[in-house]
């Protein structure tokens, strides 16, 4: 299932349910799930500058303290295919074809104003804070990966091949950085100024100066001003030639930004609203949690202290109290919310419960604070 049509199944499920409700009247006129802050920052990226030289990538790699990557930051043959972000790699440029000509775009956390990821994190690990970065604290991280789902630009990734912890990884707006008055290192490496720091109403104003300083130059419009409800990190696109042909995929307007990769259709309302609307329509999970919780906790403390086949007994013993649980629970949401969403709620429930097993199989570590 994609992210869209999950959003789009609970999302309309949950506005259903919330129908005459105060939720339902907030999301009517378009709910912001954060207060914007006047003074946060951003980043616009200017694409007509770049050159897809991947210092950026370097100066993420530095700042943040990630492994280096297999491929040197030297080797431009990296660009040569198009490549996601991962859990060492906060940042990534790849190349596009504009009018035949390639240009260059960096993707990262796009440090949403009403980050969906933050709405659809049960545990509350994501923060929009007044600077404009949308931070993780993984400590509370249960591993369901709802924010990989919500998030509208594929930027959280999750450390699968971390047996023990694993946690999702992001670009952090070099929030760290910040607070010591530093730019970004992505920022800060970039030799071609295709990268401006500042507050985010000051880059709006330098972004619409530079269109109407150089016409023909960019496309007519600022990517993430208004997109997915604002974003702190902003895009320009070169212009390029209309394209004639109606049928053709780029014939629409942000034709170039859709060549550079990036999604035309999420509209200006903010994608909280969608992903808040989903986990209204959930509750059950939400009030399921501790049952998930407890289980996989019961299981890890108890099998230290007994031997291999009592453990495998008491193993056997809670996981069929929880599937028994997680059953009443799908039967019920599925009387009150329709079998869509109970199909839904399994999946999750079920997602959930074979992580934590599999980080409580493989950790090795069985104490208490585990
Ligand atoms: S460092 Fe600047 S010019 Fe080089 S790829 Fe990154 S954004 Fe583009
Ligand atoms: S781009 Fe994705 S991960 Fe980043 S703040 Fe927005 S929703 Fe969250
Ligand atoms: S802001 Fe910091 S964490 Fe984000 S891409 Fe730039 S260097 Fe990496």
């Amino acid at each position: 299932m994609n992210r869209r049509k999950f959003l789009t199944i609970l999302g309309s499920a949950g506005a259903a349910s919330a129908l005459g409700t105060a939720g339902a009247a907030k999301a009517a006129g378009g709910t912001h799930t954060w207060p914007y802050y006047e003074n946060s920052y951003g980043v616009l990226h200017d694409t007509t500058r770049c050159i897809g030289c991947r210092r950026c990538e370097e100066g993420c790699n530095k700042a943040n303290g990630l492994p280096r990557p297999d491929k040197p930051f030297d080797d431009l043959s990296a660009l040569d295919e198009r490549r996601r972000m991962t859990p060492t790699a906060w940042t990534v440029v790849n190349k596009y074809e504009l009018d035949d000509k390639p240009v260059f775009r960096k993707l990262q956390c796009f440090h949403c104003n009403d980050p969906a990821c933050a709405s659809a994190c049960f545990a509350k690990c994501f923060q929009k804070q007044p600077d404009g970065s949308v931070t993780y604290d993984g400590s509370q991280c249960v591993g369901c990966r709802y924010c990989m789902v919500a998030c509208p630009f594929y930027v959280p990734s999750f450390e699968y091949n971390d047996a023990w912890d694993p946690l999702v990884q992001k670009c952090t707006f070099c929030e760290p950085r910040l607070k010591e008055g530093k730019l970004p290192g992505c920022v800060d490496a970039c030799p071609m100024d295709a990268l401006t720091f500042g507050r985010r109403s000051d880059l709006i104003k330098v972004a619409r100066a530079r269109i109407k300083a150089n016409p023909g130059k960019y496309a007519d419009y600022i990517y993430g001003e208004w997109d997915a409800g604002g974003t702190a990190w902003m895009v320009l696109a070169p212009s390029a030639s209309a394209v004639a042909d109606e049928k053709h995929p780029l014939a629409e307007t942000g034709h170039e930004f859709k060549a550079l990769g990036l999604d035309t259709h999420l509209g200006n309302r903010p994608m909280g609203e969608l992903t808040a609307g989903a986990l209204g329509a959930v509750p059950m999970i939400v009030a399921f949690w501790p049952v998930l919780f407890g289980g996989a906790y019961a299981i890890s403390k108890r099998r230290d202290a007994l031997h291999k086949a009592e453990t495998e007994a008491v193993i056997k013993e809670a996981r069929d109290d929880m599937a028994n649980a997680m059953d009443a629970a799908v039967r019920k949401i599925a009387e009150t919310q329709g079998p869509g969403v109970a199909d839904t709620a399994r999946q999750a429930m079920a997602e959930v419960l074979k992580t934590r097993e599999e980080a409580c199989a493989n950790c090795g570590h069985h104490g208490e604070d585990k």
